[in-house]
């Protein structure tokens, strides 16, 4: 089956902790909108969006749903996000530096330069090895003179081969400078696990990563009505003191007025376990049987995939020049690692003429048992950094 929601409209499919999608009224796609407005927490933990549509850079923005913060995937053209969605970045994943991938680094420095001394932790850089100078060499580019303390610095994870990887801190001190640092001194994380591989893209190596979120908690909707208790921010308080194993009194809007509860007595009744979802996002890489292999040990099982899928098969030997994929590889990939839900990115411009862009969106519709097509970039709203459309 295909599911296509809207085309060229943004619109987002259900979260990967929806059940198996189903569609109404026999037309395909219907219930990606349904799904999506279904509003509040239980949903999962992470609400991605591919940026620049499926030509444009491929830059993923991934919200952590009821935890104020937000994931990136590549710095291509990060145009659409205003400051304030750069500054609830907790991680940053770069595939690899080509242009395309990285040149809106500068962007994400600014951002953190007008950040400076809010952060309640530095921003995770994680990516190939090499990335730690590459970010230092960045930040030795600007003269600093009239800088003052507090200084920007970001901690870097550069990905090695067999999921080991190096640690960096890489400061502002007489331009760029990195410094390595042992694991043990980056911060930890709670809500998710990265697992990560490179693969050859050319003469260089790709990274391609995948979040696992840990078990997570649902609202059961039935029991919040059963209660004539009201949704709310109060719901996000309630599973984050769950997350964190600690327990206090809520005030809780009821059909009745406001009542107060200690959110203990909630958890029993309001929430349910749930298995912890899981996105990858996989790019710029050749097809090899080896890279197929390695990109698969990391994208089994992922809920929603992002995937490079650059040519037509019937032009293979130019994705074969460039060292990337086509869609029937990367169509392999997610059928092979039982992925729910793809959506396309890095589409060759040659396939975005009004001809060829039919044949390249009905091979992607033929190819994928389910896809999330989104063609044109997302809107976000300017003051509020939150995407409209
Ligand atoms: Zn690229
Ligand atoms: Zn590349």
């Amino acid at each position: 089956m295909t599911m296509t929601p809207r085309r060229g409209k943004n619109t987002l499919p259900p979260g990967p902790d929806l059940p198996e999608a189903k569609t109404r009224n026999g037309k395909h796609g219907q219930n990606v909108e349904s799904g999506f407005a279904r509003k509040g927490p239980g949903r999962g933990l992470f609400r991605p969006r591919l940026l620049n549509g499926l030509f444009g850079d491929p830059v993923v923005y991934c919200h952590l749903a009821h935890q104020g913060r937000a994931v990136l995937f590549d710095i291509g053209d990060l145009g659409p996000l205003w400051s304030k969605a750069l500054h609830k970045l907790s991680y940053v994943f770069v595939s690899h530096t080509h242009l395309d991938h990285f040149f809106d680094f500068d962007r994400l420095l600014r951002a953190e330069m007008t950040f400076l001394g809010q952060r309640k932790r530095p921003l995770i850089l994680a990516g190939p090895p090499g990335l730690a100078r590459k970010v230092a060499s960045r930040i030795d580019s600007y003269s600093w003179n009239l800088l003052e303390d507090p200084r920007p610095y970001f901690l870097v994870m550069e990905i090695m081969s067999g999921q080991n990887m190096k640690a960096y801190r890489v400061v502002l001190e007489n331009g760029g400078r990195a410094y390595a640092i042992g694991k043990e001194d980056l911060p930890t994380e709670d809500s998710f696990d990265l697992k990560a591989c490179l693969l050859a893209h050319g003469d260089i190596e790709s990274a391609c990563f995948a979040l696992e979120e840990r078990q997570s908690w649902s609202v059961r909707p039935e029991a919040l009505a059963g209660m004539g208790l009201k949704p709310g921010k109060w719901l996000d308080k309630l599973l984050e003191l769950k997350r964190n194993d600690k327990k206090e009194e809520l005030l809780v809007p009821s059909t009745s007025g406001e009542t107060r509860f200690m959110s203990s007595d909630l958890e029993k009744k309001l929430l349910v376990k749930r298995p912890g979802s899981k996105i990858a996002f996989l790019t710029d890489a050749q097809d090899t049987n080896e890279n197929r292999k390695k990109a698969l040990e990391v994208v089994r099982g992922a809920d929603w995939l992002f995937c490079e899928a650059r040519y037509l098969n019937q032009d293979k030997d130019l994705a074969g020049q460039t060292n990337h994929m086509t869609i029937s590889a990367a169509a392999w990939i997610a059928r092979e690692g039982g992925v729910r839900l793809v959506t396309p990115m890095h589409a060759a411009g040659r396939y975005a003429d009004k001809g060829t862009r039919k044949m390249f969106i009905h091979e992607l519709e033929s190819s994928f048992d389910k896809l999330a097509l989104y063609e044109s970039p997302v809107k976000f709203d300017a003051f509020e950094s939150r995407i409209i459309s």
